[in-house]
C-alpha cells in the first residue's frame, strides 16, 4: 500500500490513508467490524477469496476490515509496502524472532534493550535452539565482530528503553546488509513521526503500537512495516501463534494515530523543557535524554531526526532508589504507572536507579511545578 498518498504531509496521511467510506452505509469513519467470522453467498465465492483471487476476509484471526485499516495506514506512515498489527509490541516481536530464527541460527541484540523482550531471548533462544549476542550496540567494531556466518538479524531499539542510548542505525543497515542479516528496530520511542528507520537502511520497523501510536493509553497492540515478502512472514506467525488484534484495538489505533503529529510535537517540546529543568536540579545526578547535548547519541538522533528526541527521559537522583521512592511518594499530578507514550505524563522507578518519565502533552509547567515540589519532598528524606 506504499506510494498511495506519496506528496502528502504526514498528518494528512495520518488522517487519510487506509480509511474509505463504507461501501455498505457510507459512514465516514472505519467501522469496528466486530466479528469472527465472514460468511459468503456460494462456494464459488468463498474459492476465489481463499485462492486469493478476490479481496476477502474468512476469519479475523486472519484478517479483519478495521485491521487492514490501520495496517495500510502504518505501512503508509513508515514509508513501507506492508505492515501487520498484532495484539501488543510483544505479539509482535515473538513473531519476529520465529519468522526469521530458526535451530542453528545466530542473532545480534542490543545489551541495552526492553526489559520483556530480553526475558524472552533470556527464555526462550535456548528452547528454540537460537544463539544470542548481546552487544554494546553503540561499539560497532563490537558488532561487526559479533557476527557469524549463521547471523540471520541485528536487532535493537532506536532509542533504548529507559536509557536513550543511540543506535547508529545507517551503520548497522551496512552492517547488516554485508552479511545478508536482517536489521530489525524497534522505533517505539520514537514513532514513524519522528523516524521511519526502512528510509536509513534498517529492513524492518516495528512498535509497541500501545505507545504512541495509540497515544491514549487505552489499548495494547503491536505493528511492524517493512517489505511485503518480509511481512507476510511475520503476518503468518501472528496467524499461527493466536495473536491477532481484536477489531476494537485496531479502532482504538485509526482514532489515536490522526493526531500523532500534534501529539509528539508536544511530546517532543515539553520533554526537552522537562529534561532542562531537571539536568539543573541539585537533587539529580544525571538526566538521560538524547536532546541534551551532553548525551552521547544527541549528534545521531539529531540528524536522523531533524532535532526532535522524543518524549521519554530518565533520570538518577544523588539518594538513588530510596530517593526516587519518595520522589514518585510525592507526586500528586503525574501518575506512579509503567507505560510510555500516554497523553498523561507517566513515573516510574526503573532498574539501575533509574527513574523513567514518558512526558505527556500537559501545559509543562503544570508538570514542573508537580516535579519541583516532589523532588524537594524527596530531600527531606
Ligand atoms: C512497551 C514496549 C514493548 C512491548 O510492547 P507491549 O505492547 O507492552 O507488548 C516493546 N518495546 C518497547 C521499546 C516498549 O516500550
Amino acid at each position: 500500500m506504499g506510494g498511495v498518498s506519496e506528496g502528502l504531509g504526514f498528518s494528512t496521511r495520518a488522517i487519510h490513508a487506509g480509511e474509505r467510506h463504507d461501501p455498505a452505509t457510507g459512514a465516514h469513519n472505519t467501522p469496528i467490524y466486530q466479528t469472527a467470522t465472514f460468511a459468503f453467498d456460494s462456494v464459488e465465492q468463498k474459492l476465489a477469496v481463499q485462492s486469493g483471487e478476490h479481496d476477502g476476509y474468512v476469519y479475523t484471526r486472519m484478517g479483519n476490515p478495521t485491521t487492514s485499516a490501520i495496517e495500510c495506514k502504518l505501512a503508509d506512515l513508515e514509508g513501507a509496502q506492508s505492515a501487520v498489527v498484532a495484539a501488543s509490541g510483544m505479539a509482535v516481536i515473538v513473531a519476529v524472532f520465529h519468522a526469521f530464527a530458526h535451530p542453528g541460527s545466530h542473532i545480534v541484540v542490543s545489551n541495552d534493550i526492553y526489559e520483556s523482550t530480553q526475558t524472552f531471548l533470556h527464555e526462550k533462544a535456548p528452547v528454540f535452539g537460537i544463539d544470542v549476542s548481546a552487544v554494546d550496540i553503540t561499539d560497532l567494531d563490537a558488532i561487526q565482530q559479533a557476527i557469524r556466518p549463521e547471523t540471520v538479524l541485528i536487532y535493537t531499539e532506536f532509542l533504548a528503553n529507559p536509557s536513550n542510548r543511540v543506535s547508529d542505525i545507517p551503520s548497522l543497515g551496512r552492517i547488516a546488509r554485508d552479511n545478508d542479516a536482517l536489521l530489525v528496530v524497534d522505533n517505539t520511542f520514537t514513532s514513524p513521526y519522528l523516524f521511519r528507520p526502512l528510509e536509513h537502511g534498517a529492513h524492518l520497523s516495528l512498535h509497541s503500537a500501545s505507545k504512541y501510536i495509540s497515544g491514549h493509553g487505552d489499548a495494547l497492540a503491536g505493528a511492524i512495516a517493512g517489505p511485503k515478502t518480509l511481512i507476510d512472514r511475520v503476518r503468518h506467525e501472528v496467524e499461527i501463534l493466536g495473536s491477532p488484534i481484536s477489531p476494537f484495538n485496531s479502532w482504538l489505533l485509526l482514532r489515536g494515530v490522526k493526531t500523532l503529529e500534534l501529539r509528539m510535537e508536544r511530546h517532543c517540546r515539553n520533554a526537552l523543557e522537562l529534561a532542562t529543568f531537571l539536568d539543573r536540579q541539585p537533587e539529580v545526578e544525571v538526566v538521560l535524554y538524547a536532546g541534551l547535548e551532553s548525551h552521547p547519541g544527541h549528534d545521531i538522533v539529531k540528524e536522523l531526526t531533524g532535532g526532535r528526541y522524543g518524549g521519554v527521559l530518565s533520570f538518577r537522583m544523588h539518594g538513588k532508589t530510596a530517593q526516587s521512592n519518595r520522589f514518585a511518594d510525592a507526586l500528586r499530578l503525574c501518575a506512579h504507572a509503567v507505560h510510555l507514550g500516554d497523553v498523561s505524563t507517566l513515573v516510574w522507578p526503573h532498574r539501575e536507579d533509574l527513574v523513567r518519565v514518558s512526558v505527556g502533552c500537559e501545559n509543562i509547567t503544570d508538570v514542573i511545578a508537580d516535579f519541583e515540589q516532589a523532588l524537594e519532598a524527596s530531600s527531606r528524606g
